[in-house]
């Protein structure tokens, strides 16, 4: 394999890409690794330079994303600014059902996390550079052709075009991208015909470190707790579930307005919406594919499915299923086989597949179920809330999907053991 040029080529340094880059830099570090970027790298790319912004996109990081982040040595940078879920309250609005899931019960300190999304990268960004791990950006994979040894890649950047060849592309681009469509892979796509309005919130009354996820006759909305880990604030991320109609409508209105329109679909339990910061919306698809490998690539993150993110269940998943491609790469190396070869790649589908379906079935029916009007449904949805509440095995099952431990256990423990942070909350 030495006249390839590089071992892996990862197309998107987003979330993903950096995840699997470091990943791959703390298991294997005798593979050559190079990630693709479209968008420049940032000279200020460390996380000495973070001010946390009102404003900033955050993600929920389940137990299980702890975990991984433990295993890979990042997670005690990550914590500094995690604010901790200790407890979540699910209900629906003008029904009578609610669960309550709390930390205490399950015998962990968190349910998961609330972390800025530039955080994330920006100490995900200071580990790589650390490391032996190769950038082109601004670069674009545009191509990819097969080789009987591995791929041949083409990148567009300023410099022009060039070609790059390796023993497997893994497409990390996103879901808007297109590579994958580019390289023929079939998408599914079913579009719920709704948009998510994201935004960070002041109320009067601290969270409390607990997450709500609301269901309304309008859409289901998740507030989650933002800040400070050590000391609960007043700031709560917002993620809200809108039709086309009703995102026009409120993002016309003031921040007063909002607020209230907030408060009238939310309710009190966090007091008074007092501020409603920079709003950005996206339109909701549930995106997957039937088949995330071909000879010589692989999809992961996002390009593989993009879920619904009420549940905050993407990235979580995208996560699991990077430690399944490295564990299958690390196996592969072990018994010397090609890494971008049918069969290698094919266990890291099928290590993921079972994880992935389910976790798709779970947002998605989340969001069917309580996105229906027929009282019918509306009663058996209600009376799944209490049932969850009174059985502590559905409970668990529920809890454990919400943690990111529903999927395969071997998944949730990154490959290897190149730990600083070695895991003792098990
Ligand atoms: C509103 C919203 C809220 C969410 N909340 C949560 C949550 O709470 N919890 C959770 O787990 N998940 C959540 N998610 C999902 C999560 O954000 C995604 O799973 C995660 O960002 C996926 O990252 P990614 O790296 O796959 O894709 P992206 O973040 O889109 O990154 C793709 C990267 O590829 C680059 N790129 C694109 N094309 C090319 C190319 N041809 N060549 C080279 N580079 C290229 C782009 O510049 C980009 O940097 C949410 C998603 C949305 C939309």
């Amino acid at each position: 394999m030495n006249q390839l040029d590089t071992d892996i080529i990862i197309a998107g340094g987003g979330l993903a890409g950096a995840t699997l880059a470091l990943a791959l830099a703390r298991t294997l570090p005798q593979l050559r690794v190079t990630v693709v970027e479209a968008f420049p790298l940032s000279a200020e790319a460390l996380p000495e330079s973070y001010q946390p912004s009102y404003d900033a996109r955050s993600t929920a990081l389940a137990w299980g994303s702890r975990l991984i982040f433990e295993e890979l040595g990042l997670w005690q940078r990550l914590s500094e600014h995690a604010t901790p879920i200790r407890r979540i309250h699910v209900s629906d609005r003008g029904h009578f059902g609610a669960t309550r899931l709390n930390a205490t019960d399950h015998r962990q300190e968190a349910l998961g996390y609330v972390a800025d999304n530039r955080w994330m990268g920006l100490c995900l960004m200071r580990e790589l550079l650390r490391t032996d791990v190769a950038w082109e950006a601004p670069a674009e994979v545009t191509g990819m052709q097969p080789l009987p040894e591995g791929v041949r890649v083409t990148l567009d950047s300023q410099e022009g075009g060039r070609e790059l060849t390796a023993q497997c592309l893994v497409v990390a681009d996103g879901g808007r991208s297109g590579l994958r469509e580019k390289l023929g892979f079939r998408v599914d796509e079913q579009a719920y015909d709704q948009h998510a309005l994201i935004a960070n919130v002041t109320t009067a009354n601290s969270h409390d470190y607990t997450a709500y996820e609301r269901f309304t006759d309008a859409g289901p909305m998740a507030l989650l707790p933002h800040g400070s880990p050590t000391r609960a604030g007043q700031t709560a991320a917002l993620v809200w579930t809108l039709d086309s109609e009703a995102l026009d409508d409120l993002l016309s209105l003031s921040n007063d307005d909002k607020c209230h329109r907030l408060q009238q679909r939310f309710g009190w339990r966090l007091g008074r919406f007092i501020r409603i910061g920079e709003c950005s919306h996206y339109p909701l698809t549930l995106k997957t594919v039937d088949e995330s490998i071909r000879p010589g690539v692989a999809l992961v993150g996002n390009a593989a499915h993009t879920l619904h993110p009420v549940a905050g269940q993407g990235f979580n998943l995208a996560l699991r299923g990077l430690m399944a491609l490295v564990e299958q790469f690390r196996l592969a190396t072990e018994r010397e086989q090609a890494l971008g070869s049918l069969p290698v790649l094919k266990g890291y589908q099928n290590r993921h597949r079972q994880d992935w379906q389910q976790t798709v079935r779970f947002s998605d029916s989340l969001i069917q179920l309580f996105g229906t009007h027929v009282p019918l449904v509306a009663t058996a949805r209600d009376a799944g809330l209490m049932g969850l509440d009174l059985l502590p095995g559905a409970k668990r099952w529920f809890a454990r999907q919400a943690m990111g431990l529903g999927g395969r256990r071997a998944e949730i423990r990154a490959p290897g053991n190149h730990s600083t942070e070695r895991n003792h909350h098990e």
